[in-house]
């Protein structure tokens, strides 16, 4: 390339809330969703490309302290002001100057960060992944999460996906109920599906550590693949005492964040496995770092969602083929989960796997009229 990159300045940053409707309502431990908000962000250079990113978050405020609502006003009254007239191609430079005046705010940062790295890669011609590493990888694994509530619904959707080869792993959503009608719920799908289909239960924090030695006990016997945070993320305590307990795979999801949260994990003992979320870790250079760190002390790495739309999880694709084998797979399911979409070409699902797009920057194009129809209106 022979122009002058420190030229390319951002010049415009709009982040628009978009309410999507969900397939079928999502029952979790902590709410139902039956639509998802998106913040969709796009960076518009000072050479004329835009890039675009996305954040949300899991039922509004359900899962975690950040709403999207919360996103769109960090990002209108606090970031787009500090990041307009800066470099658009020093991307992390860029980044850290900014988050130097803005603390926390680890979703709205995933958003702005993708679409600079989007509008860097169609400058460049490069797939994000490259400019993470590069990788050999043309797809990732992904499960798919069983969450209606009822078990001969969760069985047949389960079995039907089998068929057409779209999933063939299995996230059980529990904690609504009381232990004992969870477990029976678990034990209903297991014996619906087959021994052989691998199954993993979220219990998205919602035992106490006592009814999660219950819990476990039981689970352990049906046979599961691994346990998702069974009890509150901030008990890394009993955290600890639950993975030396049990020999099933303890995860943390809610319970991790970022590099420095895996290296603390790593020395408490307070995980096998540690899920990976770029808007959780702040972007995609921070999931990078916190993958490395868990790597390197022998943890598992597993690539999450927080339920993103089409942007949120490819451009959480790119980091997670670029990065450390996430060896116990991804949940990159979020675009599936929705009857609706905002870019021109859905990501496409096929052999079990999300196809990693081809094209420069994210490989993804806004449809604008989708996105004025399903724009949030005053
Ligand atoms: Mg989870």
């Amino acid at each position: 390339m022979s122009e002058d990159h420190a030229a390319v300045r951002i010049e415009a940053i709009e982040a628009v809330l978009v309410d999507l409707p969900t397939i079928r309502p999502h029952k979790l431990a902590m709410t139902v969703m039956n639509g998802q908000t998106l913040v969709i962000v796009r960076v518009r250079c000072s050479d004329g490309i835009e890039g675009i990113g996305e954040t949300t978050s899991i039922g509004g405020l359900a899962y975690g302290e950040q709403s999207p609502e919360g996103a769109k006003l960090a990002i209108d009254q606090y970031m787009a002001p500090l990041l307009i007239g800066q470099d658009a191609t020093t991307v992390q430079a860029t980044l850290a100057r900014m988050g130097r005046q803005v603390q926390g705010q680890s979703h709205a940062k995933a958003a702005i960060e993708t679409a600079l790295l989007d509008a860097q890669g169609q400058r460049l011609g490069l797939p994000i992944h490259a400019l993470l590493g590069g990788t050999d990888l043309s797809s990732l694994p992904v499960l798919w999460t069983l969450a209606s509530g009822d078990a001969a619904r969760d069985v047949e959707e389960g079995l039907s996906l089998i068929e057409q080869r779209r999933h063939k792993v299995f996230k059980l959503k529990i904690g609504r109920r009381s232990v004992a009608e969870d477990v029976a719920h678990v034990a209903a799908i297991r014996k619906g599906l087959g021994d052989a289909v691998p199954l993993t239960v979220d219990v998205n924090q919602a035992w106490s550590e006592a009814q999660a030695m219950e819990g476990m006990a039981a689970l352990q016997e049906i046979g599961l693949m691994l346990v998702e945070q069974p009890i509150s993320g901030r008990n890394r305590r009993g955290m600890a005492r639950l993975a030396a307990r049990f020999d099933v795979p303890l995860m943390a999801d809610e319970g991790f964040n970022d590099a420095q949260d895996a290296c603390d994990i790593a020395q408490t003992g307070a995980a096998d496995i540690l899920a990976l979320k770029i808007a959780k870790a702040g972007g995609l250079h921070a999931t990078a770092k916190a993958a490395v760190v868990g790597e390197a002390a022998g943890l598992g790495l597993y690539g999450g969602t927080m339920l993103e739309g089409s942007i949120g999880s490819i451009a959480s694709a790119h980091v997670f083929a670029a990065g450390p084998a996430q060896a116990w797979g991804t949940e990159l399911f979020g675009p599936l989960l929705l009857k609706d979409d905002i870019v021109q070409e859905r990501p496409a699902y096929r052999d079990f796997a999300l196809q990693l797009p081809t094209g420069p920057g994210l490989g993804l194009k806004l449809d604008t009229d989708k996105l004025a129809f399903y724009r949030r209106k005053a």
